[in-house]
């Protein structure tokens, strides 16, 4: 009953998102069922914050966290990939962890063992802010990010996140892309204006998903799986990996900063 509720809040939201964009591509609904049986992996789900407000507030609106996790880890896997026959980053075990502490989430491990913290204290934020509704949006949202940093691919043969740039703006570009592109955030109210998608996160995230709506639906899946095909990886290498020769990274970013308004 509890997770009927919360479903109805959640698809409500869904549905309210609006872009500042046509979606002039035909991009498909998921199709979760070629995933049902993908191994997502082993997922653990710890509350350390016991005894805080969030972790009530997380734990009657989610009664099977471990559950709920692989649902929002196959709906990643299917926006990242085509199927289960690609060449799909490894995830042995995902510990996901409630905890009392500053912060929103982060996604740390690495080699196929990884792990999540959620911050209860963010629980009761959100929900002081907006109730209920807001805790669900907020915390699927937050976990489509967290999740894409498990499944998603690296960029080879240009250093790390932590030392390369172009690696890290699209490591978190993606991750956005992947909450953007399944009604993770407010749609256009949520979209920053300006900036450059070097900035990363939902720059990047918005803008990706601005390509995929306009040139080709399967532009997100394209981008992630250029990682293996463009080495050394670039921004520019990978579109033209994916879309084109002829076309360039920085005339696309014009070209969308136009197309919703922010540049004249
Ligand atoms: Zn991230």
């Amino acid at each position: 009953m509890i997770m009927l509720v919360a479903m109805a809040l959640l698809s409500q939201s869904v549905v309210a998102q609006e872009f500042a964009w046509e979606t002039t591509t035909k991009v498909k609904p998921l199709n979760l069922k070629r995933w049902a049986k993908y191994d997502v992996g082993q997922i653990n789900f710890h509350d350390k914050a016991t005894h805080s407000e969030g972790s009530k507030i997380y734990h009657r609106l989610i009664a099977e966290p471990e559950a709920y996790i692989s649902e929002q880890a196959r709906t990643v896997l299917a926006t990242l990939y085509f199927s289960p026959k690609d060449n799909i980053t490894p995830v042995n075990s995902i510990y996901y962890t409630l905890e009392d502490r500053a912060g929103i989430s982060a996604k740390g491990g690495g080699n196929g063992k990884v792990s999540i913290f959620y911050s209860s204290r963010h629980v009761e934020k959100s929900h002081s802010g907006q109730g209920d509704e807001k805790v669900m949006f907020e915390t699927r949202g937050v976990l489509l990010h967290e999740l894409t940093h498990a499944y998603q691919l690296e960029p080879q043969g240009i250093g790390t996140y932590g030392t390369n740039k172009v690696f890290w703006a699209f490591i978190e570009g993606m991750a956005d892309a992947v909450r953007v592109a399944n009604g993770g955030f407010y749609g256009e109210k949520d979209r920053p204006k300006g900036g450059h998608y070097m900035d990363g996160y939902r720059r990047a995230g918005y803008f990706f998903v601005w390509i995929r709506d306009n040139y080709d639906p399967d532009f997100l899946r394209k981008f992630n799986l250029s990682t293996l095909d463009v080495v050394p990886w670039s921004f520019d290498g990978a579109i033209k990996h994916v879309l084109g020769e002829k076309y360039d990274i920085e005339s696309w970013w014009e070209e969308y900063q136009r197309a919703v308004g922010d540049k004249k």
